[in-house]
């Protein structure tokens, strides 16, 4: 996502763009999430700091956060960091910064969505975030009025019998939820970003394969290896995802990333739902999707390379079939993909401190799939030298 819609808005900038990917477009993280176009995320997910959730964590007795032992020794160092900037002031700072971005994204998608006849995959009716306990419910909605009041994002707290009347395929409504309205919601994250990337190229954009890792300095650029040659550029940017961070340590710049890795599967023959629904007690996400139901998990803290281990989504998994006729897996083997989420939260954004003519945009955490179209604009406006669309000084890379 945040590669394309770079690409985009940097060709309507006049410049002559080459999208290079070792795969296709919205194959990898902005194909397995949970679709939605979150203009309600003005603050970042905080890392729990209170002693009773991080006791939770560390017994396992939390389906949202799970670790595996073996490999928290690579993760401390990140976490530490997010677990500081986590504390409410910092946090308070960082959400003032994140939320000129999310404010934004909404419109931003609606300018491809439209430009790329996609708005077949779109809903423009927001999702529910689902409490089983009446006193996090009251909580959330103290939070979600906070958010209103300071930005203006549209929500409206429903009891069990409303939410009941607005999904019907509940076998159970809890004690109700909060609908996010402002959101919108996609039935096929991948197929929004092939659609993005058609509309690059029926623009006359290019688009090879190649592999990044190939990446040099030349006396005049940037020049990487695609399948159809050597391509040479004036400049190159960065949109790895969470690949991002080992590509650039061949440079010199070391990233911080907290990985957390998320699964997903889709079901299908039972029923679906209206809208996506977020079911917060266990850390999951349920979507309706053109595939089927598609269920999502939190965090896992693993090795890179590690194989899947989907307890999280076996929990989800046995939890939503208390909630809907889930129907049969689509899938025998889960999706799985990592957030690239930076410890403070935001968006790695601008031109590299030491290398001339090399940019970057990654670090888009849980919301990438949101931020894509805006922080594209804004990377697109530094590198042509207008005026930006927000202050980027809270993105640029130096700040690692
Ligand atoms: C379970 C889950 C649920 C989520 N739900 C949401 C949500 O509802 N809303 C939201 O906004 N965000 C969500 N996110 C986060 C979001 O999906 C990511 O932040 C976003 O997709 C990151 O986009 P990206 O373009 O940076 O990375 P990616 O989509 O991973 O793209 C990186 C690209 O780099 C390419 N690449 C990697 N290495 C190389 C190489 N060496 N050479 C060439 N190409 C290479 C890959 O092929 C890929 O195309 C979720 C994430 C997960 C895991």
């Amino acid at each position: 996502m945040i590669g394309v819609a770079t690409a985009l808005h940097l060709q309507r900038r006049g410049w002559s763009v080459v999208l290079v990917d070792r795969s296709e477009p919205g194959r990898e993280t902005s194909y397995g999430n949970t679709g939605i176009i979150q203009g309600e995320a003005v603050r970042p997910y905080p890392m729990p700091r209170d002693f009773a959730s991080l006791l939770r964590i560390a017994l396992g007795r939390t389906n949202d956060v799970r670790y595996r032992l073996l490999a928290l020794p690579r993760h401390l160092g990140p976490l530490l960091q997010y677990w500081r900037n986590s504390a409410p002031e910092r946090h308070a700072r960082i959400s003032a910064a994140y939320a000129p971005i999310i404010t934004r994204a909404v419109h931003e998608h609606d300018v491809f969505i439209r430009e790329a006849g996609a708005g077949n995959l779109v809903q423009r009716n927001g999702f529910h975030l689902f409490h089983r306990e009446q006193a996090a419910l009251d909580g959330a909605i103290a939070i979600a009025e906070a958010m209103r009041a300071a930005y203006g994002v549209k929500f409206r707290a429903l009891t069990a019998d409303e939410l009941t009347r607005a999904e019907p395929g509940l076998k159970q409504a809890g004690v109700g939820a909060i609908h996010w309205q402002d959101s919108w919601t996609v039935s096929d994250p991948g197929g929004l970003v092939t659609a993005y990337a058609a509309l690059f190229q029926g623009l006359g954009g290019a688009f090879v394969h190649g592999d990044a890792t190939t990446l040099t300095q030349t006396s005049s650029g940037w020049s990487v290896q695609s399948t159809d040659g050597r391509i040479e550029a004036e400049a190159a940017i960065v949109a790895l995802g969470p690949w991002s961070p080992d590509l650039l340590r061949r440079f010199g710049y070391r990233f911080p990333l907290v990985r957390k890795r998320g699964y997903h599967r889709h079901y299908a023959g039972g029923t679906s739902l209206q809208l996506p629904l977020i079911d917060t007690s266990l850390g999951y996400g349920m979507a309706p999707m053109a595939r089927g139901l598609r269920i999502t998990t939190g965090a896992e803290f693993t090795g890179p390379d590690a194989p899947p281990t989907p307890v999280q989504l076996d929990h989800a998994e046995a939890a939503a079939r208390q909630l809907v006729d889930l129907g049969d897996r689509v899938e025998a083997d889960p999706w799985y993909g990592t957030r690239p989420c930076t410890p403070d939260m935001l968006p790695v954004l601008g031109q590299a401190p030491r290398h001339r003519g090399l940019w970057m945009n990654f670090g888009h955490g849980h919301q990438g799939f949101t931020l894509g179209p805006v922080t594209g604009r804004l990377l697109a406006e530094l590198m042509t030298g207008e005026s930006p669309v927000v202050d980027a000084a809270p993105y640029r890379p130096e700040r690692f």
